[in-house]
C-alpha cells in the first residue's frame, strides 16, 4: 500500500502514512478522521500521558515535558495542540481592538479557548490523540 499523497510505503494495517500523516483509511472505515490515536505507540502515550496533559495549561510545563522526553511522539501532537491553541487564545485576544463585532468575537473565542483546553487536557490524560475542533489540524510542531 502506497501514501496517496506522498507515495511513500505504508506498513500494512497502519491508519496514516509515517511520512506525511494523511489517512489510510476510505470514507466508510473510518467514523471520525480528526482522530489520530491509531498514529501514537501505545506505551508512548501511557508514558506521556500526564505530562502531555500539562503541556496545555502552562508554556513552562513545554520546557520541562521536552527536557524528560525528547522522542516522544505522543508528547509532540499534544505540544502542537496546546501551541495552536495559544496561538488562538492571541489571536482572540488581538481582534478585542476591533470595537463592537471585535468584542464579540474575542469573547467567544476565549470561552473556545477555555473549552478546548480543557478537551485536550482531558484527551492527553486518557492517552487519545484526537485533534481539536476547528484548529487542531495546524502544524506548528512536527509530530510525525
Ligand atoms: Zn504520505
Amino acid at each position: 500500500m502506497f501514501c496517496s499523497k506522498c507515495g511513500t510505503q505504508i506498513p500494512e494495517n497502519d491508519h496514516y502514512c509515517p511520512t506525511c500523516g494523511e489517512p489510510t483509511f476510505t470514507k466508510n472505515n473510518v467514523p471520525n478522521e480528526s482522530d489520530r490515536t491509531a498514529m501514537f505507540d501505545p506505551e508512548d502515550a501511557k508514558r506521556t500521558n500526564i505530562l502531555s496533559a500539562l503541556c496545555y495549561l502552562n508554556f513552562i510545563f513545554i520546557i520541562i515535558a521536552l527536557l524528560l522526553e525528547p522522542n516522544s511522539k505522543f508528547l509532540r501532537y499534544h505540544i502542537n495542540q496546546s501551541l495552536v491553541l495559544t496561538v488562538f487564545g492571541i489571536l482572540c485576544g488581538v481582534v478585542a481592538i476591533v470595537p463592537f463585532i471585535g468584542w464579540i468575537v474575542s469573547a467567544v473565542g476565549a470561552i473556545a479557548c477555555v473549552v478546548f483546553t480543557i478537551m485536550g487536557v482531558v484527551r492527553a490524560f486518557r492517552c487519545e490523540a484526537k485533534d481539536l475542533p476547528i484548529i487542531g489540524k495546524y502544524v506548528i510542531v512536527n509530530y510525525n
